[in-house]
């Protein structure tokens, strides 16, 4: 089997993201990493490229060099991760989209819901496949979860209640360091700063596991820390196209908390209990039964979570495993069209530009609910309503 090959852009030395995404491409074996775009300085993005083993005449000084270098070869790379700062993924990923390429986009997919909606059309329009990075959707027992919920486990979904709160911008003598004031300076960051941030993975997870779409929303956001002008905490109330109530709380001031996200589903048979923290357990209480402790890599479990699992139960697995499951997943789907065959169902979860737009839908809805009082608010994006 031959690898297919990747292209990052963004993620260079010292980056958050780069080292996950090289992890996780890296791990089954199936991507190449031959091309990159790393840094926004030319010349510390091509020594980090030449430092990672990429050849000379891939590791490019800018996006723009990669695009053009690597539209012209006949190896051009297979798919491109853009894990640079929001406000530049819609052109990235467009430009790439438009020239072919396969696109693995950063969240935020883009910074408003009109860019986003231009990407899904031209994902559509191009027939590229274009994922976007909620990257905790590849966590096994997540996708037991959303398994269990499909094969109606728990009845009826009655209520989702999604948390992502951490406490690392708690510091209210440090809220004035640059790096991390811009996340709160709407020039930068756009109309939300925690919600976009971090809100957004937890909201998708909701709609992941339970197959709904969030609707309408009405949001409690405020900046605990008085001198931001966006918030930096949200309580946000929802209703999802299946009828099932959510409630979801991120905040980046809630000291103690380091990564904080977690999902609960009660239905009407049943709730599940699943926190990202300890990612290989599953809480799962049938009603009026006895509360169960599901094991990551326990015989039995779904298909979609026998697919996603590589080491035997009891050694933990954590989160580059679960970006490595959306890179398994989208060379599933890029060696699938490749062959003209139907991709494995089990691999069919990697989230879509509609996801990423949907997102982008939600952080409007958000902002505009949370300065009206939490007045509900339509959150769609306007393509996909009725
Ligand atoms: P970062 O600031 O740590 O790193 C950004 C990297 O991109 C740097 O190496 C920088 O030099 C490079 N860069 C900037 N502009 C560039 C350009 N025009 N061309 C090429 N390289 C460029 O940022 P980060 O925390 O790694 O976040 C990057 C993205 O990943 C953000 O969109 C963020 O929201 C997202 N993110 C996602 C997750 C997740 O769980 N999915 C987690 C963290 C960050």
């Amino acid at each position: 089997m031959t690898k297919l090959s990747w292209g990052l852009v963004g993620g260079g030395a010292g980056s958050q993201i780069g080292p996950a995404h090289r992890l996780g491409a890296a791990v089954d074996g199936e991507f190449a990493f031959v091309a990159g775009a790393l840094d926004h300085r030319a010349e510390e993005g091509r020594f980090y490229g030449r430092s990672l083993g990429l050849a000379p005449d891939r590791a490019y000084g800018d996006w723009r060099e990669m695009l053009a270098g690597e539209t012209g070869r006949a190896d051009r790379v297979d798919l491109v991760t853009v894990a640079t700062p929001n406000a530049t993924h819609f052109e990235i990923t467009k430009a790439f989209l438009e020239a072919g390429f396969h696109v693995l986009c950063e969240k935020p997919m883009t910074m408003t819901v009109e860019e986003g909606e231009e990407i899904v059309r031209i994902a559509r329009a191009t027939g590229k496949l274009c994922a976007v990075n909620y990257g905790y959707t590849g966590y096994a027992l997540v996708r037991h979860m959303r398994a269990m919920v499909a094969r109606g486990d728990l009845g009826r979904i009655r209520l989702v209640v999604a948390e992502f709160a951490h406490g690392h911008h708690a510091d209210a003598a440090d809220a004035d360091n640059p790096r991390v004031r811009w996340r709160y300076d709407p020039a930068q960051a756009g109309v939300s700063a925690q919600f976009a941030d971090c809100g957004i993975h937890a909201m998708h997870m909701a709609s992941f596991v339970t197959g709904q779409e969030v609707e309408t929303l009405s949001a409690d956001t405020v900046s605990c820390i008085e001198s931001r002008v966006l918030e930096d905490d949200a309580m946000v109330n929802f209703r999802m196209s299946g009828g099932a109530v959510g409630r979801l709380w991120t905040s980046s001031v809630a000291i103690g908390r380091q990564h904080g996200l977690s999902l609960q589903v009660f239905g009407e048979k049943g709730g599940l209990r699943w926190a990202q923290e300890q990612p290989n357990q599953l809480y799962w209480m049938p009603l009026g039964g006895r509360l169960e402790v599901i094991e990551r890599g326990a015989g039995g479990l779904s298909p979609e979570a026998d697919r996603a699992s590589r080491v035997t139960v009891g050694h933990a697995e954590g989160m580059p495993l679960a970006f490595a499951n959306i890179y398994r997943d989208m060379a599933e789907a890029i060696r699938a069209e490749k062959d003209g065959r139907a991709m494995d169902p089990a691999a069919d979860l990697y989230p879509r530009a509609e996801d990423g737009l949907r997102s982008m839908a939600a952080v409007f809805a958000v902002a505009a609910s949370g300065k009206a009082a939490g007045q509900w608010t339509d959150a769609r994006p306007p393509m996909f309503r009725d």
